[in-house]
């Protein structure tokens, strides 16, 4: 993997007992790649992230994998509110919805993959661990948003994604998004359909309305009978789950 080393100081030290176990992917949300990544390197934004991917497929490296980079902010998954303490954070070059969102470039996927495979497989992160900043922070974060090509990079063997509408759920939807890991921080106050949002962002990007219908549960339920989020590495080169014509 090349990388052009562009270090920030905005990092510290990771609590010691706190494996590495989730991936969180972001896009930067500025006007530009250049003051995206002068921004991740200024010590007055107090913000970084582990690596960033720039549009033509550059990979630049910031904060040592060991250390915790601060990218995702005030989040939560599965029971964990410092996801930053275990997780690696890639931020990927895109204006976002405040300037202008617009499709990911192939080059620029390409990288992304590559990058997240090294990592996950390095650091055997469960592919229901390959996360968005919105998953994990829904009250606050819309990224990567529902252009990212989350299926793709699950075809490459990166991340999670529904194969198939065939099961039911067997409980309420609220709890199936507690079961995969979505949640609030605690006294965050915004109404639950901000998590469905978050849900649908990433897993049914066609309609994002708040609203879960009967596509969603069943994703939702091909998602928790395919991975369980607590063991789902092995489950990365299942071979159906590479190939979705099989
Ligand atoms: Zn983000």
């Amino acid at each position: 993997m090349d990388f052009i080393s562009a270090p920030s100081p905005n990092f510290d030290n990771r609590p010691q007992t706190t494996p590495i176990d989730i991936l969180i992917l972001h896009y930067t949300g500025m006007p530009t790649g250049a003051a995206a990544l002068a921004r991740l390197c200024d010590p007055d934004a107090k913000v970084s992230a582990h690596y960033t991917v720039d549009e033509d497929g550059t990979i630049y490296a910031h904060v040592p994998e060991e250390r915790r980079a601060w990218h995702a902010g005030v989040s939560w998954w599965a029971g964990e509110p410092n996801v930053n303490a275990r997780s690696i954070g890639i931020e990927i070059v895109n204006p976002g919805h405040e300037f202008g969102y617009r499709s990911f470039p192939d080059l620029q996927i390409e990288a992304v993959i590559a990058l997240c495979r090294d990592v996950v497989q390095r650091r055997k992160i469960p592919a229901a661990r390959v996360l968005g900043h919105s998953d994990v922070a829904p009250a606050r974060k819309l990224d990567p948003g529902e252009l990212f090509p989350w299926g793709k990079l699950a075809l490459a063997g990166v991340g999670v994604w529904p194969q198939t509408r065939r099961f039911s759920l067997g409980m309420s939807f609220e709890a199936g998004l507690r079961a995969f890991g979505y949640g609030l921080p605690p006294d965050t106050e915004v109404p639950p359909s901000t998590v469905v949002e978050a849900f649908q962002r990433h897993f049914r990007p066609a309609k994002i309305d708040g609203h879960y219908d009967r596509e969603c549960e069943a994703i939702l339920a091909a998602l928790l009978h395919d991975f369980d989020p607590s063991s789902a590495f092995a489950l990365r080169d299942n071979p159906t789950w590479r190939n979705p014509q099989t």
